[in-house]
């Protein structure tokens, strides 16, 4: 048995049809030790797999302030995964007639980051607009990031 049919979380056989491939290092990791639930992994599209990096080559992801924080990687499956340590803007779906209502957008900020709704920039469509203060060339700056929803069909312009 070849060194990469064990798994380096546990060291033990990885499992044929569960496993995820780190895609830094290529060791291939049983879903327990990578930390997804079986269902989770059921839920994980080709792409997203394929994305997956294991814990050490996560931590070894260059960071841009000074903080030890391991970089977290997280799917985003029906919006439940969000991290309890993002700042999350919402836009409600306002409640038509007889509709059931529901859906909106979302945008998930990271607590460390200096966010803040911009409620004027919001017109009549869906769109949700958070302001992050950056600091670019030693300068404080606001970027601004758009989330909209255009409901089908979508003509092209
Ligand atoms: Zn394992
Ligand atoms: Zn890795």
């Amino acid at each position: 048995m070849g060194k990469n049919d064990l798994c380096p979380g546990c060291k033990a056989p990885v499992n044929q049809t569960h496993h995820i491939k780190c895609c830094t290092c290529k060791l291939q990791y049983d879903i327990a030790s990578a930390g997804i639930t079986e269902a989770t992994f059921n839920l994980l599209s080709k792409q997203q797999k394929s994305s997956w990096a294991c814990l050490s080559c996560r931590n070894k992801v260059p960071r841009t302030n000074n903080t030890n924080t391991p970089v977290r990687q997280m799917f985003i499956i029906d919006s439940k995964a969000i991290s309890p340590s993002d700042n999350v803007t919402k836009r409600t779906r306002e409640r038509r007639e007889k509709t059931n209502g529901g859906g909106g957008v979302l945008i998930a900020i990271n607590k460390s980051i200096n966010s803040r709704q911009f409620k004027n920039y919001e017109s009549d469509c869906e769109d949700l607009w958070v302001g992050l203060e950056i600091v670019a060339n030693r300068k404080k700056e606001q970027l601004l990031i758009c989330a909209v929803y255009l409901p089908p069909p979508v003509l092209k312009g």
